[in-house]
């Protein structure tokens, strides 16, 4: 049993016996939150240094067993990508930019020198997976199939170096909104104690180390009631970079959109693009530059800033309605969500679940 694909190789099905029935998968399905349930198979493709890419398959999902001295639980080989998979209202299945991601997730792999999976590949397995997991794209609204696509170093040598044998799974999780209630305002703690990149690190790059290294600062930040943590950078600690998972944008009141230059410290986030080409389009004028800590603020207090909002593809697009550190805190506009954060979250969210037509050829059926 292999599932064929129009562009990498094909991949072969080993089925899980313990599949759910279709009664288990519906209570599973019903009142979905985040990344907490997963599909009954899993993709995966092995690579070594001798062979390549190689035995792609698909196969029950399930523990991974390796050995306690793969590279990834010592030296944190490890890349990751966020994506995923709408039903509309017709049934079909459409996943948003997988190309972009599919970019990503090689260029993170470069910079943690792990080999480089094909878009080929990479567009195969999600392909070949949500084929054959249909059934479990949920069609409730702020549903769909959260797709979680990485690489490990599995090679088993307590050495340093690149690893001589990886392995790229893919995992999908049937996922609700990731802040439930709506559009809801967050609230964000301007961190000031730690960063989560610097010069010449590995900030552009989706690996799970930064993302170790922002849990201390997100738990201080939820003990003091807030949900999110804004980073800044390293080198002057005055300028904006992301959140912990999130991009980061400022609306002007002359209507002009500020957010933060690609620079190597940042994710170059999918949303983010999507999101400044959808202001531009609706005639505002997006500037991607340097925005400090200061001006923010400053701009915030005497109302020359009117929205901030936070964008990724786990929490779509999300106002931001207080930002605070040890030193302000200020409410953003009313702390209600504003016009422009609300209309360009509407427009994105109309493109994935098939509520408007889509003019930039985001959206690939499955
Ligand atoms: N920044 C960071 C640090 C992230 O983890 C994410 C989520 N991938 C983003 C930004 C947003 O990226 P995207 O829009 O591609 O999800």
């Amino acid at each position: 049993d292999t599932i064929a694909s129009s562009t990498g190789e094909a991949f072969r099905v080993v089925r899980n016996p313990h599949a759910a029935t279709d009664a288990e998968r519906a209570e599973k399905l019903r009142d979905l939150a985040f990344g907490l349930q997963f599909t009954d198979h899993m993709a995966r493709v092995t690579w070594t240094a001798d062979e390549g890419w190689h035995d792609r398959r698909i196969e029950p999902y399930g523990p991974i067993p390796m050995d306690p001295a793969a590279s990834v639980l010592h030296y944190a080989q490890e890349v990751f990508e966020g994506l995923k998979a709408y039903r509309w209202a017709d049934g079909s299945i459409r996943l948003f930019r997988p190309h972009a991601n599919a970019e990503r997730l090689q260029r993170s792999a470069w910079r943690m020198a792990l080999p480089e999976l094909s878009v080929d590949d990479f567009m195969a397995s999600i392909r070949a997976l949500v084929e054959l997991e249909h059934a479990w794209v949920p069609d409730a609204p702020e549903t769909s199939l959260y797709l979680r696509p990485f690489l490990i170093g599995t090679d088993v040598f307590l050495g340093l170096r690149a690893p001589k044998r990886v392995d790229y799974l893919l995992i999908a999780s049937p996922s609700g909104p990731y802040f439930p209630g709506g559009i809801k305002p967050v609230s964000i703690w301007v961190e000031r104690d730690y960063h989560r990149a610097g010069p010449g690190g590995t900030g552009a790059a989706k690996c799970g180390g930064n993302y170790a290294a922002s849990l201390r600062p997100q738990m201080a930040a939820y003990e003091r009631g807030f949900d999110q943590v804004l980073y800044l950078d390293a080198a002057t600690g005055s300028v904006l970079e992301e959140l912990g998972g999130m991009n980061v944008f400022a609306v002007r009141a002359d209507g002009t959109v500020l957010t933060p230059i690609i620079n190597g410290n940042i994710l170059e986030g999918v949303t983010r693009s999507s999101v400044i080409r959808l202001l531009e389009d609706q005639d505002l004028k997006v500037v991607e530059r340097d925005i400090t800590l200061a001006e923010l603020r400053q701009g915030i207090e005497d109302g020359e800033i009117t929205e901030v909002f936070a964008c990724g593809t786990a929490a779509i697009v999300t106002p931001v309605g207080r930002m605070a550190s040890t030193d302000f805190d200020v409410t953003v506009g009313d702390g209600q969500p504003g016009p422009v954060t609300a209309a360009v979250r509407e427009r994105l969210t109309a493109i994935q679940y098939g509520r408007a037509e889509d003019p930039y050829g985001w959206m690939h059926r499955v």
